[in-house]
């Protein structure tokens, strides 16, 4: 599984917010772990972005444990939520961050401590490829978040498809900052450089000064979210120290056209998108050699397939417009969702492709773009299909506009009318009940859209707000916008 720890190198290192330990330390300090998990079958990891969280999950792969990492900012309702549902034994945590031997919420749960310290001279069980690695919880951005079953099997094939699409080598330094319960900032962003061989700098904390800082000691690959690459591009001097990179990879959501130029102008490297979810893992990216362009997010990695179908199943023509429902498949795909079989037969088709619920567009090369969630991003208005992303991109190209959000609300003429929910950038902030330079702004926007793109995609409504409901990966969490 882990390969390249395995093969600890001394000079290669795993460092999280300002502490280090070589691979060597790592690995003792994580097979350490391993042993007292032994009688565990899965056990909970309070995911902070500490050095004892990467140790312990670690450890607990080590031993072929299975890890749900557990957000450390849940409320009650999602910690009791994800406990009841996936009931670990234990949980696996530095003793410091529980403030004592009760776990968060639930008391009952033994603790395993990990601590920072080394003993070497492990022996591994092998362990069965279609074991399960995570029971991961999506973001729950749809509905309650869904614990995904992820097979050691599709996280190896997924980091060796990423490791091939990136170059990525033993001799590249990967800084990020990203939360570490999610695919993005832990199977990419922390087992990632393990499988490699390669070093991590976690920064902690995802700001543009922190990202610098990182590029100034000489990491050669950064990992961030759109909300951190917008703030990137939104402090030049910060992102000027990223041009010594080697390459900037943005996931999780999709990555704004105007950021992706302002990074180009400001870094001199075009960002390299990448989609993948809780279920599919790693499954489409830009790779590094590959053709590099916004609002695209590559092509499917190695042995994942993807293709297009619309609400008949008829396969849609990749022609590089015709939107369709995304399906792929291929060995990074997950087991199925735990306790829920229902969820888990509908995802996937008769002929084994799994659903994504995203709707997408493939160019003849087989690239493609992510229109957005068939559920909250597809507006059915007036007969024609309208992507909100594409809305919100043109939108987010208007100098007063800093955040958007586009959606479909119920209506009884049109079906559904767009309504565009905009975060005015200063010094375009009307001010609270100014009403005129409200309905100035959303004439201007209006205006500006309707010259951009066709009519029927212009928003009947504009609603100026002061910030966007996100979760912490910077997804906009549309359904509170629905109510
Ligand atoms: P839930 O399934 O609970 O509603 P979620 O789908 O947000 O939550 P994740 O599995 O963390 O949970 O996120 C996967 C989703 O994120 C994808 O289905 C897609 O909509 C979105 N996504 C990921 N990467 C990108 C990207 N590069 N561009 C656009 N959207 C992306
Ligand atoms: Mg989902």
């Amino acid at each position: 599984m882990l390969t390249g720890l395995l093969a600890a190198d001394p000079t290669r290192f795993v460092e999280v917010a300002g502490r280090r330990l070589s691979h060597p330390d790592l690995l003792a300090a994580a097979s350490a772990v391993a042993d007292d998990l032994e009688e565990h079958r899965r056990v909970a990891v309070l995911a902070l972005p500490t050095l004892e969280t990467v140790v312990g999950i670690a450890g607990a792969l080590l031993a072929g444990v299975e890890v749900v990492p557990v957000p450390p900012d849940s409320g009650h309702a999602e910690l009791a939520h994800i406990l009841a549902d996936s009931a670990p034994e234990a949980w696996l945590a530095h003793s410091a961050d529980l403030g004592g031997d009760a776990a968060p919420g639930e008391g009952r749960l033994q603790l395993v401590r990990v601590n920072v310290s080394a003993r070497a001279d492990v022996i591994l069980d092998p362990v069965d490829d279609e074991a399960i690695a995570f029971v991961m919880y999506t973001s729950g951005t749809t509905g309650l978040p869904k614990g995904v079953l992820q097979s050691r099997r599709a996280v190896v094939a997924g980091l060796d498809a990423l490791i091939d699409a990136w170059d990525w080598t033993a001799d590249d330094v990967l800084a990020h900052g990203l939360p570490l319960f999610h695919v993005h900032g832990l199977i990419l962003g922390t087992l990632g450089p393990l499988r490699v061989g390669g070093s991590l700098v976690h920064t902690g904390k995802g700001t543009p000064a922190a990202y610098a800082e990182a590029a100034r000691a000489g990491a050669t690959l950064f990992f961030a979210v759109p909300t951190i690459w917008s703030r990137v591009a939104d402090s030049p001097d910060d992102a000027a120290a990223l041009r010594s990179a080697r390459l900037l990879v943005s996931g999780s959501a999709a990555l704004p056209v105007p950021v992706f130029e302002r990074l180009k102008e400001l870094t001199g490297h075009e960002v390299a998108e990448r989609y993948g979810m809780s279920e599919s893992l790693i499954t489409v990216a830009t790779r590094a050699d590959g053709l590099r362009q916004a609002g695209w997010v590559g092509v499917p990695v190695a042995g994942v397939e993807a293709r297009l179908r619309d609400e008949s199943g008829a396969e849609v023509p990749r022609d590089g417009e015709t939107v369709g429902r995304l399906e792929v498949r291929g060995p990074t795909l997950f087991s199925g969702y735990l306790n829920r079989p229902e969820a888990t037969a509908e995802s996937w088709t008769d002929d084994g492709w799994f659903v994504t619920g995203d709707v997408a567009v493939i160019a003849p090369d087989g690239r493609i773009r992510i229109v957005g969630r068939e559920s909250v991003d597809l507006i059915k208005s007036a007969g024609y299909r309208i992507g909100a992303g594409e809305v919100e991109s043109t939108l987010l190209g208007h100098p007063a506009v800093a955040e958007v959000a586009v959606v479909g609300e119920p209506d009884a003429d049109l079906g559904q009318r767009i309504v565009a929910y905009v975060v005015p950038r200063a010094p375009h902030t009307p001010t609270d009940a100014d009403a005129d330079a409200e309905s100035a702004l959303a004439d201007e926007l209006s205006r500006f859209v309707g010259e951009e793109l066709s009519g029927h995609k212009r928003p009947r409504e504009f609603r100026f707000v002061a910030g966007l409901p996100r979760n912490e990966m910077g997804k906009v969490q549309k359904k509170r916008l629905l109510g």
